[in-house]
């Protein structure tokens, strides 16, 4: 027997519907790359969405064709994120900082129709356009006087011209929430970027989950800004989640330093913020160099690395902010775990409740995990046992666009390629990618664990730990080191910081000091590029 309830299909537009309707009067406030402030409302951003909507039917575009957007978080990328998907299409967010060649790879791969970007990167269009063979419109995300003449661009127009031109009354279509509603490439450290296709159903699911109170709290009361960009997994769904739960959204454009973002979140009495670790290192160096406070953050959701314990505790203790460490990926929409405490944990004391704050968190419903040996065999929920995690559920990929790569489930399972414990109460912690772990002396070492001393100490910045080849051991950690300006710290007395902190045999061999670590398109360490900077490096002789 069937239920008897309303079948409606659960789509992107739907969201942006009850924002204007429920808090249309919720604002939207974003710093342009023009270097100006913006603001409107959700009822003017749901207008120009369905403008965009009809803007992209004047363009004759068919359901499902790409739309891909080169764009910093910003009102117009929103309006695309609900114009896009809302009419059928899928929106493509390209990562700018990826090389040329990826992003022309990319954008054929995906056989893009519009491209629509940020001024801040016509040079990078003026240097792909001619090797993408599919897009057929260039649209600038400017006001038509802005518009570059003599760019060299195809087919170029304003956006403002092209969503001016639309009239008001494009309605929604209403279509299956099974289909694509936007896509997003994996940064491919190995071999060539492979896509995740979102669905309706996926992104408005994890869109509700996300916006739970065990996970990332977003409700009407909050100022949100997401330093996360909208060009990685969505922003975190954080555009989706915002939407259905009408809080107000401050969107930081390309000024992603410490100075800019600290302003911002005064200026809008910001009182939530998301972002990976290395902005806000920038950001707490900016506050400590300039005896700053916060007046209204209250929580900062931290993941796409692990978080610092270090953070942690600077958040929480120097700047009363609570930090939730979050952990998922490209494949997973990316949310899978985010760490809050039980009502179990509430009489502990504060140093235990800090040693579970560290850890990556509870799955949230919707995401099943488990972790497995090499054989694919379970292993126990005991906070020890390390295992290749595995995790399935409605908003985790069941295959790349286009088939790439084969099939990646193991019998509906799928790998995460990440490597860590379960604790008896379900919370996950994550301590290295597989290909990052250091195997000395047949135990594993968690590069995590390493990284996490060294940046505790006051003079350390950033800090990278991988496995050189040894001959006896098999590979021994060594730690990659910027200081932080202006401050000392010798190899030895960062190797004396480690006693104590950890075992002996985890301790590195040695500290290398760099003036920068390489990082990744999304702002993560690159080891393979760190590997390959060190290649000629020698372990000392003990
Ligand atoms: P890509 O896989 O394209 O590099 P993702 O953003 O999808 O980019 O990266 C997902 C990976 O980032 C995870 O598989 C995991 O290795 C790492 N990661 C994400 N969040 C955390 C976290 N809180 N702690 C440790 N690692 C994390």
């Amino acid at each position: 027997m069937l239920g008897l309830m309303q079948s409606q299909p659960l789509l992107i537009s739907g969201l942006i519907d009850f924002a204007e309707r429920h808090h249309g009067d919720a604002e939207i406030v974003s710093r342009r790359v023009e270097g100006d402030i913006h603001r409107y409302t959700y009822k003017d951003s749901a207008t120009r969405a369905r403008k965009v909507a009809g803007a992209l039917d004047g363009l004759k575009l068919g359901f499902g064709d790409r739309v891909a957007t080169l764009a910093w978080n910003g009102y117009r990328h929103l309006e695309l994120y609900y114009g896009v998907s809302g009419s059928g299409r899928v929106l493509h967010t390209i990562n700018p900082r990826l090389h040329p060649d990826q992003i022309t790879w990319i954008a054929n791969h995906a056989e893009d129709q519009v491209l629509c970007f940020d001024l801040s990167f016509l040079p990078l269009v003026q240097a792909v356009h001619a090797r993408c063979s599919t897009i057929k419109h260039y649209v600038a995300m400017c006001d038509e006087d802005k518009l570059p003449k003599d760019s060299g661009v195809p087919r170029l127009i304003s956006y403002e011209a092209w969503i001016g031109a639309q009239s008001d009354s494009y309605t929604w279509p209403v279509f299956d929430e099974n289909t694509a509603s936007s896509m997003c490439y994996t940064s491919g450290t190995t071999g060539n970027p492979k896509a995740a296709l979102y669905s309706h159903r996926s992104s408005t699911l994890h869109a509700y989950a996300a916006a739970l109170p065990d996970v990332m709290c977003i409700s009407a009361r909050d100022a949100i800004l997401p330093v996360v960009p909208m060009f990685h997994v969505n922003a975190w769904g954080i555009p989706y989640s915002a939407a259905l739960t009408g809080a107000k959204l401050v969107f930081p454009g390309p000024a992603m330093d410490g100075k800019s973002i600290y302003e911002l979140m005064e200026a809008e009495k910001v009182t939530y913020a998301a972002g990976v670790p290395t902005v806000w290192q920038m950001l707490l160096i900016h506050l400590s160099a300039n005896g700053l406070k916060f007046s209204t953050l209250r929580r900062t959701v931290i993941g796409g690395s692990a978080c610092p314990p270090a953070m942690i505790k600077a958040f929480n203790d120097d700047y009363g902010v609570e930090v939730l460490h979050a952990w998922g990926m490209t494949e997973m929409s990316p949310l899978g775990t985010l760490c809050t405490l039980k009502n179990k944990h509430d009489a502990l004391p504060e140093e235990e409740k800090m040693k579970i704050r560290l850890k990556q968190g509870r799955a949230i419903y919707g995401v099943d995990m488990k972790i497995v040996d090499e054989a694919g065999k379970e292993l126990p929920w005991d906070g020890k046992t390390f295992g290749d995690l595995y995790v399935k559920g409605p908003w985790i990929i069941r295959e790349y666009f286009k088939g790439e790569g084969g099939d990646p489930l193991v019998d509906g399972w799928f790998p995460t390629g990440d490597v860590g414990t379960i604790d008896a109460d379900g919370y996950l912690q994550i301590t290295d990618r597989s290909k990052d772990v250091i195997k000395s002396g047949g135990e594993w070492i968690s590069s995590i664990d390493v990284e996490n001393i060294a940046v505790a100490h006051p003079s350390v910045a950033m800090a990278a730990c991988i496995g050189i080849a040894h001959p006896k051991w098999d590979e021994r950690p060594i730690v990659a080191v910027v200081k932080k300006p202006g401050m000392e710290v010798s190899r030895d007395e960062l190797l004396k910081f480690y006693e104590g902190k950890t075992a002996k045999w985890q301790i590195p061999d040695d500290v290398v000091f760099v003036d920068a670590i390489p990082l990744g398109a999304t702002g993560k360490i690159l080891k393979t590029k760190l590997r390959e900077i060190l290649k000629d490096y020698k372990l000392p002789v003990s």
